[in-house]
């Protein structure tokens, strides 16, 4: 019986409320409920267009196509993320480059970027040309990993010298910031998600931020196969005629049912992550009282981590190799599930799944961070209401856990 779940939606009487209302109108596919919804939030995070999709994944996706990822392509992507950050790649064709991250952040690391470059990639005729295999380097897309923004100047930098694209996976961080800056106003294309895990939810869904309104337009009739006319702007010049289509095109369209969820989502979303910044602060400080042996998440200076998820890293120095190390995070988030504390890993080492680790052929120690976090991250239950008191019981029962599991050696370690 799980008694503290790792995360919860907060609902009210607003989502039932707008969603009734959505129902009464007869509106339910896409219309003026999905307009107003990419309106408001758009306008919250600062942003021109807001283009709402049915999941960030199909976000990624729409983004990737509409400005020309595809085959003989290869794309930058950090090595430890949520598996459609690198589904969404090879669904365009292109060819993945994983790239190892920071531990401290769990964002992708920039030296390590310039590295891959260098050492794989030659400049001809102003691309970067795969050395290998021919492929021209596309770009990178980034990933603001649980609340936090990635270095993403930095990256903006080595696109700029090398004329890449960049899309931002800012699936886990709506609300996330750099001196007051959010995703979709780094200059680049920024993806989110409405995932229940994610601040805000739709049950699914996802929106593309951006600046650029002719982008927008193109993913606009793209995520309604192609059309040149969408069905609201065709309903309101009460026109019978058909769109045209130019393009082909998908149906990537979230519905007014969904928008009207997240319409009182959005009026939750600042007090949701000003709660959960304050819970983070109440997790910090208990751990660096009573659980020495994590690391516990950073917020560097100038940046606004929203912990979308609160994730904390066992101290691999503290045991006597890795495989003890990460057995015992195993059995720590074993024993807490069993006294019902839903815990989970931070989330995957890419290079460890069995589609990427065949077709690329990977060894663990290629993303040695990425594996370290996949193997020794741990995230905590999170979510606007958590109390104190859950809190402490999360903190005391890690506490009792490893005190009982130090004494245990001889384990096995999956790769
Ligand atoms: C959750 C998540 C996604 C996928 O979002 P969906 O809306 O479920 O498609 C993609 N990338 C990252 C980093 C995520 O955390």
């Amino acid at each position: 019986m799980i008694k503290i779940p790792i995360t919860k939606p907060y609902f009210d009487e607003k989502e039932s409320e707008y969603v009734s209302a959505a129902l009464s109108s007869g509106w339910v596919a896409q219309g003026p409920k999905v307009s107003e919804f990419e309106k408001i939030l758009s306008e919250h995070e600062g942003v021109s267009d807001g283009i709402a999709t049915t999941s960030a994944t199909t976000a990624l996706h729409l983004s990737m196509v509409s400005m020309g990822m595809g085959e003989g392509m290869d794309v930058i992507a950090p090595a430890f993320t949520f598996v459609a950050t690198v589904n969404s790649i090879v669904m365009t064709g292109a060819t993945p480059i994983l790239c190892d991250i920071s531990k401290d952040t769990y964002n992708i690391k920039v030296e390590d970027i310039i590295r891959i470059i260098d050492s794989n990639f030659t400049l001809t005729n102003d691309k970067l040309v795969n050395n290998k295999t021919g492929n021209v380097l596309w770009g990178i897309v980034p990933v603001h990993q649980f609340g936090l923004c990635c270095d993403i100047y930095a990256i903006n930098e080595i696109a700029k010298k090398y004329g890449l694209n960049v899309i931002e996976d800012a699936a886990c961080s709506l609300g996330a910031r750099i001196n007051n800056i959010h995703p979709g106003n780094f200059g680049n294309v920024a993806c989110v998600s409405f995932h229940p895990r994610k601040s805000i939810t739709t049950g699914e869904g996802g929106m593309i931020f951006t600046n650029n309104k002719l982008l927008a337009d193109k993913m606009r009739r793209l995520r309604s196969h192609g059309a040149s006319v969408s069905a609201d702007q065709r309903d309101k010049a009460r026109g019978f005629l058909l769109p045209n289509f130019d393009e082909t095109g998908y149906n990537y369209r979230m519905n007014d049912i969904q928008a009207s969820v997240g319409l009182a989502q959005t009026e939750k979303l600042d007090i949701i992550i000003d709660y959960k910044r304050k819970a983070a602060q109440i997790y910090n400080e208990l751990f660096s009282k009573k659980v020495p042996e994590l690391v516990t998440p950073i917020e560097p200076d100038n940046y606004f981590h929203t912990y979308q998820s609160y994730v904390c890293m066992l101290k691999e120095d503290v045991f006597d190799n890795i495989d003890i190390a990460c057995n015992t995070r195993n059995n720590l988030l074993n024993k807490l599930e069993e006294i019902g504390i839903a815990t989970r890993q931070g989330t995957h080492a890419i290079h460890l799944l069995g589609y990427y680790k065949n077709r690329f052929n990977y060894s663990p120690e290629d993303f040695w961070n990425s594996f370290l976090c996949d193997k020794l991250s741990i995230s905590l239950p999170m979510f606007y209401g958590i109390s104190f008191e859950e809190q402490e019981l999360v903190v005391n029962s890690i506490r009792e856990i490893l005190d009982v599991l130090k004494n245990i050696k001889n384990v096995n370690c999956e790769a």
